[in-house]
This record gives structure tokens, C-alpha cells and sequence, in this order.
């Protein structure tokens, strides 16, 4: 087994450059090509059924801490996206490695597993999702029932304070959606409430759709929505509520406060987005910009920017699978 100070060397020294890709040969010709998924969200989930039933010979594993369908909070939206496959992962041959993925060197396709296993491949697919850029407390404003167990037990006349980042981010009009439930809660049941949004998307299309739609229903007119710029919040103190801003301090009854976004680490340190936030891809195919048999699809990417949604993922997955299948010219 290759040791994790080498193998990171081996990952990170190399320079990025671009080699020819050989994916259609790689998937065509070789009976046993293995192909390895890291991550079993929407993404690697929907690519690596298409692929089994594309081209059924390939070996695939599909490596993802939660396993499948477990634990995740996106088996929903999972199912969902398998609904028009006839198939279930375990009758497919796909085979699912409950592990987390610590290292990726995508020039030699190799993985590192948190268990100190390696698996390699001939071709790769980061499908990992993203994370919290500067603050891993935040929460998703989508979390629904957190944040409706903390609304009733709220004092009426307290105020809620959500703070939207700035995009990209996943599903866009997600918080917006989230800022409607509550004003709509605090209607009904708290009426000397209001809800407080710090939105860092000035200008923005989404923004502009949600504050006609707020101006003519009578529940969402206690939304106060203020454009702010970055680093109008200064600091947030959980427990108590405070948020220290530009303009001064605030108290929140209930506070929804959510970070930036970027690519999860795991595709990053991988060299994928060459040390900015998302992993930059070719647009068609979505294989890595910076390694050949590479492909980073999903959220993870740079190629649908402004729509991170789990519709994406799985067009992508599609356009992915396509892709490496296609023949040769
Ligand atoms: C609460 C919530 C509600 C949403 N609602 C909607 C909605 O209604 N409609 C919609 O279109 N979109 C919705 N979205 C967005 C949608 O879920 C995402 O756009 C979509 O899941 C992206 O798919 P993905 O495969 O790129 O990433 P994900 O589905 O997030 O999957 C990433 C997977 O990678 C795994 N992973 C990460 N790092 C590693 C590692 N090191 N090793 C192994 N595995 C790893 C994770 O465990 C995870 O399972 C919602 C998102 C959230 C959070």
C-alpha cells in the first residue's frame, strides 16, 4: 500500500496538464475498465446506473461514506432521480463502498480510502458535492425541521434573521423559498415577528422574482430583504442570537445564517479547480479542464454555475455517461 505523505506527492506535484482523453476506448474496449465514482449523491448515483446499463461490462464502485440511501438527507431527491430506472443498486452489479475518500491522485487514478485501502481506475468520476466555505455551523436555510422546532419555541416579536451567500451556491432559489415558509409561519401563528433577510446577491434575477412575489401577498410583507455587500456580517454568536453587522448589532429569535459555498474538499486538494472554488470542466462532457479520464459532475463543478440543483446533477450525469460511450471517430 502506498503511503499517504507519497501518495499526496505523487497527487499534488504533479503539473496540471492535459492529456489526450482516452474515455470511449478505455470504456469500449476493455471488458473489466473499472470505473470509480467518489460520491453517491444525485450526481454519482444517476451516473453510475447509466453507465451499468450503457455499457454493462464495466466494472464500477461507487464509493460514498453514507453508503447508499442511508443516512443521507438527499435519498429523497435520490429516489426521485431513480424513479425512471428500472434497476436498484444492489441488483445492478454496481458495487458500493461505505468509505470516505481521502485523497485522489488523478493522474494515476488511484484513491485513497479513510480505512487506508486504495482503489484504482481507468477512469474517474468526482461527483462529491460541495461544502461550507469559512463556517462549517452554518445551516442549510432548507433545514426544515430544525428550523421549525426553534420558530414555535421563538417569542412572538422576536425577529428571524437569514442570511443568504453569495452564488454560486445549491438550488438558488432554495433560501428564498425557505424566507416564504417562515413569513408565512410567523403570519399564522407569530404575528409581532418579522423575518429579516441579508441577501449578498445585489441585483440578482432570482432576488428580484421573490420581492415582486413578497409585495403582493399579505403574509410575506413582514420580510425585510437588504441587499448587503461581503462582509457586511462581521461575526455570529449561535447561542445567544447577536450578529454583530456593518450597521451594528442585531439580536435574532431564530437565526438561519448560510456560508459560501465551494467544491468539497476531496475534489479540490485533487487539483481540479486549481485552488479556486469550483473544479473546472469542459462543458460537454464534463471531464476535468486539468486531467484526461477525469470528470468532476454535479455540484462540484464550474459548468452550471448558477444552477446547482439536483436537475443538473443528473442532466450532467446523462451528458457524462454519453459521453464516455460514444464511439470513437
Ligand atoms: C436541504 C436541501 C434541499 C434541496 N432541495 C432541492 C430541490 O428541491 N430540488 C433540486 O433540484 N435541488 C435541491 N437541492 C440541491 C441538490 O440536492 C443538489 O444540487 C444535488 O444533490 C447535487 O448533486 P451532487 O451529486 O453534485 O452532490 P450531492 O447530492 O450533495 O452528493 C455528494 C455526495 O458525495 C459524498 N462525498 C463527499 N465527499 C466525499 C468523500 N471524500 N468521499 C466519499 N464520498 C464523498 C457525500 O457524502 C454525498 O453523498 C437541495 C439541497 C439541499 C441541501
Amino acid at each position: 500500500m502506498v503511503d499517504r505523505r507519497s501518495f499526496l506527492k505523487i497527487a499534488s506535484g504533479m503539473a496540471a496538464t492535459v492529456l489526450p482523453s482516452t474515455s470511449p476506448a478505455v470504456t469500449q474496449s476493455c471488458q473489466g475498465a473499472r470505473v470509480v465514482i467518489v460520491g453517491a449523491g444525485v450526481a454519482g448515483v444517476r451516473a453510475a446506473v447509466r453507465l451499468k446499463q450503457s455499457a454493462p461490462k464495466i466494472d464500477i464502485a461507487l464509493i460514498d461514506p453514507i453508503g447508499y440511501g442511508k443516512a443521507s438527507p438527499l435519498a429523497k431527491i435520490n429516489s426521485i432521480v431513480m424513479m425512471d430506472s428500472p434497476v436498484s443498486l444492489s441488483i445492478t452489479g454496481i458495487k458500493v463502498v461505505s468509505q470516505h475518500v481521502i485523497e485522489v491522485d488523478p493522474v494515476n487514478k488511484r484513491v485513497l480510502l479513510q480505512n487506508g485501502g486504495e482503489i484504482y481506475a481507468d477512469l474517474l468520476v468526482l461527483a462529491p458535492g460541495v461544502e461550507f466555505k469559512h463556517d462549517d455551523r452554518t445551516s442549510h436555510p432548507l433545514n426544515e425541521s430544525v428550523q421549525r422546532r426553534q420558530l414555535e419555541a421563538m417569542h412572538d416579536g422576536d425577529n428571524v434573521i437569514v442570511t443568504i451567500p453569495k452564488a454560486p451556491y445549491q438550488y438558488p432559489q432554495g433560501p428564498y423559498i425557505t424566507v416564504s415558509r417562515i413569513a408565512d409561519y410567523l403570519h399564522a401563528s407569530k404575528p409581532a415577528s418579522k423575518v429579516i433577510v441579508f441577501d449578498h446577491n445585489s441585483g440578482s434575477s432570482i432576488a428580484e422574482l421573490y420581492r415582486r412575489q413578497w409585495s403582493r401577498k399579505v403574509a410575506t410583507a413582514r420580510i425585510e430583504h437588504v441587499e448587503v455587500e461581503a462582509g457586511y456580517i462581521a461575526a455570529a454568536d449561535y447561542q445567544t442570537g447577536v450578529i454583530d453587522t456593518a450597521d451594528g448589532r442585531i439580536r435574532g429569535g431564530v437565526i438561519a445564517l448560510m456560508d459560501e459555498q465551494r467544491a468539497a474538499v476531496v475534489a479540490r486538494e485533487a487539483g481540479l479547480s486549481l485552488q479556486g472554488d469550483w473544479c473546472h470542466v469542459k462543458q460537454r462532457t464534463l471531464e476535468s479542464l486539468h486531467y484526461a479520464d477525469v470528470y468532476v459532475l454535479g455540484d462540484a463543478n464550474d459548468a452550471a454555475q448558477w444552477d446547482k440543483t439536483a436537475f443538473t446533477a443528473v442532466q450532467q450525469a446523462d451528458a457524462f455517461v454519453r459521453a464516455i460511450t460514444a464511439s470513437p471517430h
